[in-house]
């Protein structure tokens, strides 16, 4: 074994120490201050392997098939130890005294930096790992813990492509559970916003989660639930589709801001594009685990630099859901919008937000020729013409 491999795994053996003394309440008891300075070295250590490997791990995350390619990247540490490491400390979160605020930071941290390292059936269950975190996390983490979810958890496993011939996968399974939790220990509609349509962006059937929320979820869940349905499906409801009808505000939610540290704007430049070369995210962010989310401003600097990096667009928050089409060449004369499209192709046309469509528009855009890869999200119709689990859900949901 390598100094690097034995000094990883002694310092797991440190986390699990940590983990048995808070567990059997040994005292002094580890405040999460220690434990958070254990997480910055694996924190370090991860970016630090990452750091040297030339081939395009970040990008192989998003592709199921290419796991074992990317798998085999990387030196024989124990990843999978210190994942059952972190497992452990999310349970004793609550028995934490001292500096939970740094150690939920560290926590998120070191998760956002692991994920490229695991197996595909353990990076599987981290949305949910995560957003159980909201049971014991502080207040004042909730917004970064929804970040890692959109930003560095969803896109990689709900929004991983499927491998061949497989069935619905452990990530895709457990949204119902991930929105459930949050909306149980949050209120604030705009973290809400942001993750339903961050899954509303990697998920076309996203609906049925929502109804099966709405069907079995606590009581605490079931109402933003609902609100969220009927806010971003209007058309279910025909008497709310002037929209008096709603009654709660959606807050609306801001996109990430500019990861860079020496960003012009200070912290208030919105990030607008995302780099999956973790090489020029680490160049310019050494401490930030990639993907890099940057402004238009910084993403000119890299090119000066880098000319042949590739940046991909984000999708901006929708902050009114549009009761009419949005194609500025819609000659419809039946504009009521029907369906929302969060491709990028689509919503280039509308300032990278997602764009509204009445019949006839998207017709055009999304057809056997055109648009087959876009996630559009139509009205749900008439219960009989379901899936028989969507018919379940949506029976409970009324009942
Ligand atoms: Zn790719
Ligand atoms: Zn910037
Ligand atoms: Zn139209
Ligand atoms: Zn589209």
């Amino acid at each position: 074994m390598g100094t690097r491999a034995a000094a990883f795994t002694a310092k797991i053996r440190n986390l699990s120490d940590y983990h048995l003394r808070l567990l059997h309440a040994v005292v002094p008891a580890p405040s999460g201050l220690d434990i958070a300075n254990t997480l910055k070295y694996f924190s370090q250590t991860l970016l630090g392997v990452l750091r040297e490997i030339q081939e395009r791990p970040m990008d192989m995350l998003h592709h199921r098939d290419q796991d074992a390619m990317r798998l085999a990247l990387f030196p024989n540490l124990d990843y999978s130890g210190l994942h059952q490491s972190l497992v452990a400390l999310v349970d004793i979160m609550p028995l934490i005294q001292y500096g939970t605020q740094v150690f939920g930071q560290a926590l998120l941290n070191t998760m956002a930096c692991l994920v490229v390292f695991l197996e595909r059936k353990v990076i599987d269950t981290l949305p949910y790992l995560v957003a159980s975190m909201m049971t014991s996390i502080p207040d004042t983490l909730h917004h970064q813990l929804i970040t890692t979810l959109c930003y560095y958890i969803l896109p990689v496993t709900v929004g991983a492509s499927a491998a061949e011939g497989e069935e619905e996968n452990y990530a895709a399974a457990s949204v119902p559970a991930v929105l459930m939790m949050i909306f149980q220990y949050t209120d604030n509609s705009a973290f809400h916003c942001e993750l339903l349509e961050c899954l509303m962006a990697l998920k076309a059937d996203i609906v049925k989660d929502l109804l099966c929320v709405i069907a079995y979820g606590t009581p605490t869940s079931r109402p933003p639930a609902a609100n969220l349905l009927f806010y971003y499906w209007p058309n279910l409801n025909p008497t709310l589709y002037d929209r008096r009808g709603v009654h709660i505000k959606f807050s609306g939610w801001k996109p990430l801001v500019c990861q860079i540290e020496e960003c012009d704007g200070d912290g208030t430049s919105e990030a607008v594009k995302v780099c999956h070369d973790h090489a020029v995210c680490l160049g310019a962010c050494p401490d930030n685990p990639p993907p890099l989310y940057i402004c238009i401003d910084c993403v000119e600097d890299i090119k000066r630099e880098h000319s042949t990096v590739e940046f991909f667009d984000i999708l901006m928050p929708m902050a009114q859901v549009s009761a009419t089409c949005e194609n500025k060449n819609c000659r419809s004369s039946e504009k009521n919008a029907i369906a929302t499209c969060f491709s990028m192709e689509c919503a280039s046309y509308n300032g990278n937000k997602p764009i509204r469509y009445c019949t006839q528009c998207n017709n055009i855009r999304h057809n056997n020729r055109r648009g087959t890869d876009h996630v559009v999200h139509t009205t749900i119709g008439s219960p009989w013409a379901m899936d028989p689990q969507m018919q379940n859900y949506t029976i409970e949901a009324i009942v």
